[in-house]
């Protein structure tokens, strides 16, 4: 079939965009130039692997695992059904960390991403900032396997440490970042998220804010005496997690943005010893 029907085949099953990017990304080519090849012929291969594809995503899989990658920060990050896929409201989360490392930390800084699934937001400050020393973890072998390979595709140098939280670190950080599971266990999420992205990535005891709680509650051994702490949260924990953030750190300045949709996303914190 030509790329003109396997569109026209795709379309019948999922949205039209999904279908050229799904294209594309299989001929490795750019929207524009899939377009400007309509008649040209698809390898029988091609086709196939297409076709799976289009069904997979009917079925209601995400387009980014079946691609095996998405976009962060505009960077090509791999993904699968190990790590979460990247939001648009993490890369707000980067953006104002590298914003306030800038305005209140003179580089180089040690940085500790708790969590760090695919990867992304590690390997994205270790790319924005230069002179500063990354180090990830995550719980699951399986997503660290997935952070490595998008740590040598992006050519960075970063530790990466299998650890529940803090249990396998033993140095002390300037910046902590973490974007962790913060969902409670009965909140109604779309379907596709929770028939595809991996639950322990998604949910978390004490109505989401177990994590919160357990990197609060040991931070201080951790971190420099100044220190900057990040967090994405869920838009109705911004109360609760101030006030945990209150509970266990002294001496501390609070700072919470919104996300672009106008919610409660993100929190810092920042220790100026
Ligand atoms: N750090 C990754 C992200 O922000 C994974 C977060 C997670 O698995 N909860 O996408």
């Amino acid at each position: 079939m030509t790329v003109e029907e396997l569109l026209v085949y795709g379309k019948q099953f999922i949205h039209s965009e999904h279908a050229k990017i799904l294209l594309a990304s299989l001929l490795n080519k750019n929207s524009l130039e899939l377009l400007n090849c309509l008649n040209q012929l698809v390898e029988q291969d091609v086709e196939n692997t297409y076709k799976q594809a289009v069904q997979a995503i009917k079925e209601g899989k995400p387009l980014q695992y079946v691609l095996g990658k998405t976009s962060f920060y505009g960077r090509e990050f791999i993904v699968n059904e190990n790590v979460l896929i990247p939001r648009f409201e993490t890369e707000q989360l980067v953006e104002e960390t590298i914003k306030l490392i800038k305005e209140n930390f003179s580089l180089p800084i040690k940085v500790l991403d708790i969590g760090s699934g695919s990867g992304n937001i590690g390997i994205t400050l270790k790319k924005e900032l230069d002179n500063i020393k990354v180090t990830m973890t995550d719980i699951s072998k399986e997503a660290l396997k997935v952070a490595n390979e998008n740590k040598n595709n992006l050519d960075v140098d970063i530790e990466l440490v299998e650890s529940n939280l803090f249990e396998n670190i033993n140095n002390k950080y300037d910046v902590i970042i973490s974007n962790p599971p913060y969902l409670r266990k009965e909140e109604e999420i779309e379907q596709i998220v929770k028939d595809n992205e991996p639950h322990i990535a998604l949910f978390a005891e004490n109505e989401g804010l177990y994590f919160y709680e357990e990197i609060l509650k040991q931070v201080e051994n951790y971190t420099n005496d100044k220190y900057l702490i990040a967090f994405e949260i869920g838009y109705t924990q911004k109360e609760q997690v101030v006030k945990l953030a209150n509970k266990y750190l002294k001496n501390i300045k609070i700072y919470t943005k919104q996300d672009l949709a106008l919610k409660d996303r993100m929190i810092f914190i920042l220790k100026n010893e």
